[in-house]
């Protein structure tokens, strides 16, 4: 059984230096599924197919570095219900509020008033009419919105997804996957927090947040590298990835701030795309 994770995008804030911000593509069990949804993360997703084959979105937090690539990517499961039959709604896991903030975003841009013609164009188009007859929305339609609470449980398939509260300036949770035996935990964007230790204890891969990575790092409500490699130490993971640095250009420093902490193998998700778990 294989697991992979690809890193779709890892910038914190705003895209910078072709790298996109928060994207994570964790593959196995015949899923896909993705972490988070920021600015650039529809461009790689759709790079090398024009549909995005994905099973399951879950989104971390609703600040913009996490979600605003929902909108194209919502485009992009529109074309597949119109050109290509899909039918199926996008199961996509937001946060508390998330589905409510989704809707006022989504009516920013007019989507209940679309109209979709008679003519035949397959099942897709034909339900998309339907619905939309109801004065529903369109995006909020291609997707399957839930919320769940930082602490609930579930499954996603094969894959068991297990969440917990982080320490941010909003609602935002951490996690993990497991499949097939094998964990990824995800800090998603945190301060320090020792629970979080415990939460992560036996995964793989921990990709965690690092975003306060030099004296220039914009602050926040994050961890510096030396507290990713401490979390990483205490939960006795085998890898740890870090993620959402103040600058891409920080990862040779914060490995080794982060190598003071923890002794295992440590990487930056800006200079490495893809890990086997
Ligand atoms: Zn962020």
């Amino acid at each position: 059984m294989q697991v992979r994770l690809d890193i779709l995008g890892s910038s914190g804030g705003y895209p910078v230096l072709g790298l996109p911000c928060s994207g994570y593509r964790l593959s196995g069990m015949g899923q896909a599924i993705l972490l988070d949804c920021g600015p650039g993360i529809a461009t790689a997703l759709f790079s090398a197919s024009e549909t995005c084959r994905l099973d399951a979105v879950i989104i971390s937090h609703m600040h913009p570095d996490h979600i605003l690539d929902l909108i194209p990517l919502g485009y992009g499961l529109l074309n597949e219900w119109v050109c290509a039959g899909r039918t199926s709604r996008l199961p996509l896991r937001v946060p508390p509020g998330g589905r409510r903030f989704l809707e006022q975003l989504s009516g920013l841009f007019d989507h209940r008033n679309w109209r979709f013609g008679e003519e035949d164009r397959g099942p897709g188009h034909a339900a998309l009419r339907e619905i939309m007859k109801k004065g529903e929305d369109w995006l909020l339609t291609v997707f399957d919105i839930e919320e769940y609470v930082p602490g609930d449980t579930w499954n996603e398939g094969d894959i068991r997804v297990t969440t917990a509260p982080a320490d941010h300036s909003i609602v935002t949770a951490a996690m993990r996957l497991e499949a097939g035996g094998r964990t990824l935990a995800y800090t998603g964007d945190t301060r320090w927090r020792p629970e979080l230790a415990e939460f992560f204890a036996g995964a793989v891969l921990l990709l965690a947040d690092a975003h306060l990575s030099s004296a220039n790092a914009p602050g926040g409500a994050h961890m510096t590298p030396r507290e990713a490699g401490r979390l990483a130490r205490i939960a006795g993971v085998e890898t740890l990835v870090l993620c959402h640095l103040g600058s891409p250009a920080d990862g040779e420093s914060a490995r080794a701030a982060a190598a003071a902490e923890f002794g295992g193998d440590i990487r930056i998700a800006a200079d490495e795309r893809m890990f086997l778990l």
